[in-house]
């Protein structure tokens, strides 16, 4: 092949993968955690309004209105709020900006498999931390000297979460360096650090609006954290892609973060629908990580994961496996819709007999 004509630093690099975004139709996709309720109708009344003759010109390459807005919202000073196209894009700048040190960074060995992706790219030294049999962190084990420390929070693909008597902890004991709190799945159930930026400046935390609001196609991250991190970020950010953000992206996240009540009522649904999906799935014979997010981490007492997850897609229903050490007869379900849910224990109950 040609790879001569490749920078030597991507030769070998192994890319994150996500979950798959199969073209048939007609299938129940349970696989990548994305919202099972559609944005709230004035998300795409904003759209339509920004679908206009300015899109000829250049959108606010900071993207003051929605900072503000994000601002407002948690509380903090425009100056604290960083945005990205996608909090995957946020992350990244987080990575080369921020954690780039002697000292290796510290995450679990089980969490988001973008983290040593980043790490990859932009060579990075990085220790993993084994997460205890229950999948769950021991702030102790990161009293080691490190270049910063990254967590999912709640932990993906676990659903696992810090309480935050735990997280204050570790922020303590870590002064000396950067930890970045993921909070993508915050808003279903978990409590957020955000009280922390105000304390601690070396907290930095990063959402999404990918997941709670229902938007992962339009591709809206933000972080939260002193205003020295958020230099640092603006910094790379300004070295990269000066208009993150489209106008559209802009319009649209604006309207999704305004529209409270919509928020309350889709997420509140899907803590409920995961609360009933636990339930059925432990009488079904399924160890259940107890979640905080919109997805479950399942094992079967006696049937492998391979198997469900094939027999599962010859009946139209996609879930996530992770063929990785501890986890591999592990499934992670995304939640659905009530009807959904329904049908995927149908098909359960069908393929277990
Ligand atoms: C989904 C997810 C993200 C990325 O979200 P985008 O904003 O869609 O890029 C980041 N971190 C974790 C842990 C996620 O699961």
């Amino acid at each position: 092949m040609m790879r001569e004509l490749w920078s030597d630093c991507i030769r070998s690099i192994e890319p994150y993968r996500p979950g798959e975004q199969p073209q048939i139709g007609q299938i129940i996709k349970l696989n990548t955690n994305e919202n099972p309720y559609p944005p709230s109708p004035a998300v795409i009344d904003a759209l339509r309004e920004a679908a206009n003759e300015s899109l000829r010109l250049y959108p606010d390459p900071e993207g003051m209105v929605l900072k503000q807005t994000i601002a407002d919202i948690y509380n903090v000073s425009q100056e604290n709020v960083f945005l990205g196209n996608g909090s995957d894009e946020v992350l990244a700048h987080t990575f080369l900006g921020l954690l780039k040190h002697d000292l290796p960074i510290l995450f679990p060995d089980i969490t988001y498999s973008f983290y040593p992706v980043y790490c990859a790219l932009y060579n990075i030294s990085y220790q993993t931390v084994a997460l205890d049999e229950h999948f769950q962190v021991n702030v102790e084990d990161y009293g080691q000297p490190n270049g910063g420390i990254v967590l999912s929070n709640p932990n993906a693909p676990t659903g696992s979460a810090l309480s935050p008597a735990l997280l204050r902890y570790l922020i303590e004991h870590s002064r000396d360096s950067v930890v970045v709190i993921d909070e993508a799945y915050v808003d279903f159930g978990a409590e957020t650090a955000l009280p922390m930026v105000k304390e601690f400046s070396n907290v930095l935390i990063i959402q999404t609006l990918s997941k709670s609001r229902s938007l992962a196609g339009l591709r809206v991250g933000f972080a939260i954290g002193d205003r020295n991190l958020i230099e640092a970020l603006n910094l790379v950010k300004n070295c990269f892609n000066s208009y993150p953000l489209g106008r559209l992206a802009l319009a649209g996240a604006e309207a999704a973060l305004k529209d409270r009540n919509y928020f309350e009522k889709t997420r509140q649904q899907i803590i409920k629908s995961r609360d009933l999906l636990a339930e059925e799935l432990v009488s079904l014979g399924f160890h259940v990580v107890p979640s905080k997010a919109n997805f479950l981490f399942v094992k079967h007492g006696s049937c492998s994961a391979r198997e469900i997850l094939q027999q599962l897609r010859q009946r139209k229903i996609v879930v996530r496996h992770f063929p990785q050490p501890r986890i591999i007869e592990y499934l992670r379900i995304s939640i659905g819709t009530p009807e959904e849910c329904a049908e995927l224990v149908r098909a359960l109950q069908e393929i277990l007999g």
